[in-house]
């Protein structure tokens, strides 16, 4: 391993502070920024947008947790403008303390120019034989997206596939109301968790109508039991697979299938940071033919 000297050659834990001279949990002789150039370099990775203050607190400890989940979970990054896949694995740990692997992977990043982004993708409805936008399908308003794109997480991608597949075996189409939905309030820099963690915010949900010949298998179908039998197969083989429909939750929601990701995880919490950051920023959103 290269040693590491990008902040002094310091890791650092809670407590921490260039204006203590304590780094790595002790006081120091020597004057140094390095607590204020890490927090500098994670503001450009995109993770920290707090104060360049030079204490190791919460907000920046938070912020190098995250940046080692995305280096962990996402292969996406954003690089001049445009969307690259990095074959590197970061094999270090979840940490919200600087340690030689993530001080590395963070120096690797800002050599190769990249910055964090989501695992948000495009997708073509009509690269699906069975799924079409219904009209009151919204386009996402960003300017990567394009009339007939649906969004998705990457990690939804082969549910909708299943889905589609699916609908394919039962003859029914499925007409799309819905997919990753922008959180309510404008997200700025800084991201505070929607007050109702749905699975639509991090791209993990769609909303759809079963359409089996005539019937459009609507929320009063399901209420008044007139939901067709492919309407029925259909959700057994989504439950099946893994998924979970509306129709039973304690408020059924008939139209809505989701994969759905633990709403009180770092898993949750950061795909909905990264993922709603990606709209804000504008970044750019990889087309998935
Ligand atoms: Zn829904």
């Amino acid at each position: 391993m290269a040693q590491q000297h990008r902040y002094g050659g310091y890791n650092f834990t809670s407590g921490d502070s260039d204006s203590d001279r304590r780094w790595d949990g002790a006081r120091r002789t020597s004057a140094g920024n390095h607590v204020a150039r890490l927090q500098t370099d994670l503001a450009e990775l995109g993770t920290y947008s707090g104060d360049i203050d030079g204490e190791f607190g919460p907000k920046t400890r938070r912020s190098l947790r995250m940046f080692s989940w995305n280096a962990k979970s996402h292969s996406q990054r954003v690089a001049n403008q445009s969307v690259v896949q990095d074959t590197h694995r970061f094999n270090g740990s979840l940490s919200s303390s600087l340690n030689p692997l993530l001080c590395e992977e963070i120096s690797r990043w800002l050599k190769s120019d990249f910055r964090t982004t989501g695992d948000l993708i495009r997708v073509q409805a009509a690269d699906f034989a069975n799924i079409e936008l219904s009209s009151g399908f919204r386009v996402l308003s960003h300017k990567a997206v394009q009339q007939g794109e649906i969004v998705i997480s990457l990690g939804f991608l082969e549910s909708l596939k299943f889905a589609d597949q699916t609908a394919g075996t039962l003859s029914v189409k499925l007409f799309l109301n819905q997919a990753f939905r922008v959180n309510g309030n404008a997200v700025s820099g800084a991201v505070v968790p929607p007050a109702t963690k749905s699975q639509h915010l991090i791209g993990h949900a769609i909303d759809c109508n079963i359409v089996d010949g005539g019937s459009w298998n609507t929320s009063s179908d399901f209420r008044n039991g007139n939901e067709t039998q492919a309407a029925t197969q259909f959700i057994d083989a989504m439950t099946k697979h893994g998924l979970r429909w509306g129709g039973n939750f304690s408020r059924p929601d008939t139209p809505h299938f989701d994969k759905r990701v633990n709403p009180d995880s770092d898993d949750y919490d950061f795909k909905f940071a990264f993922n709603q950051l990606s709209i804000s920023r504008n970044q750019p959103i990889l087309l998935k033919k």
